[in-house]
């Protein structure tokens, strides 16, 4: 099968190396000039690693990513308010929590399926059904017809707009911004092997470690637009590490990201020869950090349902029947918000337990 693949992200190039492996002619295009090498640290959970690991990379993926063994929760004085052992969760959900970072991810990704099939600079303008096959074209003027078409551009993806549109956005209720940056390990007083967070009501800031001596710390704070006003926020947490973390870090790896809350999620991701995946079919806030676990997910899924269905369109109707409902309650759960937030959920090592792992038959 010719199978083309919109979108060099985590999901285009995790299902293409799903779909490669069972011998289809796969085909990635990406608007950007090159894989991404952008970006800080990435949280994935065991669901995630399940998933890798079914894709054939475990081995890639050990080497770039530092097990979380513990989930720590702290208050503004540095006072311990939760924690939980992850240790065994290799041997309970068959993969561990792990902290990554997001470029080291993008060249993994990118080296199993082998440059040779991405094109780079191709921007998607169109997709269309004929029948037993799909086109789409680029705005460099070429195109590309195949059996299936999926779109795996992310979370403002245009192949869903084109099909189906509809998907909304409002500012999140409970921060407008997430603030990140990568630092060295031997500046923060943190333990090596633990998801570390710092929480009080109106914000909150966590750290994670992702190897070869660096660790990357993210957060949100209601009302800070700006990142001095979430400095400002954090000034008097002096028994923590965060004052000083957050002066020493560089303006110019400072990542700012609008969050963005759905108002509906797409009703269908299959349309003929043409299927969504990722962010563009479940498009989510990252408050549980399940964005890129679903992603590699549905990559994992897809391959399964092509490699078992006895035609394409059982296998898209498969992937997506065991998907969708799923990855929609995700959705809905990533819009509780955190730990301590207006909406006095459980700390995420316990959320993970009870909501998404339950998820997963
Ligand atoms: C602040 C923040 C923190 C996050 N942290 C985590 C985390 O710790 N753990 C986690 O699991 N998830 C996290 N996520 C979510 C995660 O980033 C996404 O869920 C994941 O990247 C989705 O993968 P994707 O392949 O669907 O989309 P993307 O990774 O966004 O990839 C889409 C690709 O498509 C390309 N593209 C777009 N339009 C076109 C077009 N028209 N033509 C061609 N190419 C196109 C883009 O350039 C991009 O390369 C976070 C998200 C945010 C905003």
């Amino acid at each position: 099968m010719r199978i083309g693949i919109c979108g060099a992200g985590v999901g285009g190039l995790s299902t293409a190396v799903g779909l490669l492996s069972l011998g289809h002619e796969v085909v990635v295009f990406e608007r950007a000039p090159d894989i991404r090498t952008t970006g800080a640290g990435f949280n994935l959970w065991p669901n995630a690693g399940r998933a890798i690991h079914g894709l054939g990379l475990r081995k890639q993926y050990e080497d770039i990513s530092v097990n979380l063994d513990r989930y720590i929760e702290l208050d503004t004085e540095g006072v311990e308010l939760f924690s939980t052992d992850t240790s065994g969760w290799p041997e309970t959900y068959g993969a561990p929590a792990v902290g990554l970072f997001r470029p080291e991810l993008a060249r993994m990704l990118g080296d199993a399926v082998g440059l040779d099939n991405i094109r780079f600079d191709h921007e998607l303008t169109s997709v269309e059904n004929k029948g037993e096959s799909a086109v789409c074209s680029f705005t460099n003027g070429e195109s590309f017809e195949g059996d299936v078409i999926i779109g795996a551009d992310g979370i403002n993806s245009n192949v869903r707009e084109l099909l189906i549109g509809g998907v909304t956005f409002r500012p999140s209720e409970l921060y407008a911004y997430r603030f990140r940056s990568v630092i060295d390990l031997s500046d923060v007083d943190i333990d090596p092997a633990a998801q570390t967070g710092f929480y009080a009501r109106d914000g909150w800031l966590s750290f994670i470690p992702i190897g070869k001596g660096k660790a990357y710390w993210f957060g949100s704070v209601s009302g800070a637009n700006t990142f001095e006003d979430f400095i400002d926020f954090f000034r008097s947490w002096t028994k923590t590490p965060i004052p000083k973390t957050l002066t020493n870090t560089p303006p110019e790896l400072l990542v700012q990201s609008p969050l963005q809350d759905v108002d509906g999620v797409p009703y269908k991701w299959t349309h003929g020869r043409i299927v969504l995946i990722g962010d563009a079919a479940h498009p989510m806030m990252p408050d549980m950090a399940q964005g890129a676990s679903q992603t590699f997910v549905d990559a994992f899924a897809i391959r399964e349902a092509f490699a078992k269905a006895d035609d394409v369109d059982q296998a898209l109707m498969d992937f997506e029947t065991n998907r969708r409902d799923v990855a929609n309650a995700v959705v809905k759960i990533s819009q509780k918000g955190l730990f301590l937030g207006p909406n006095d959920v459980d700390p995420l090592a316990i959320r993970y337990q009870n909501e998404i792992e339950p998820l997963t038959e």
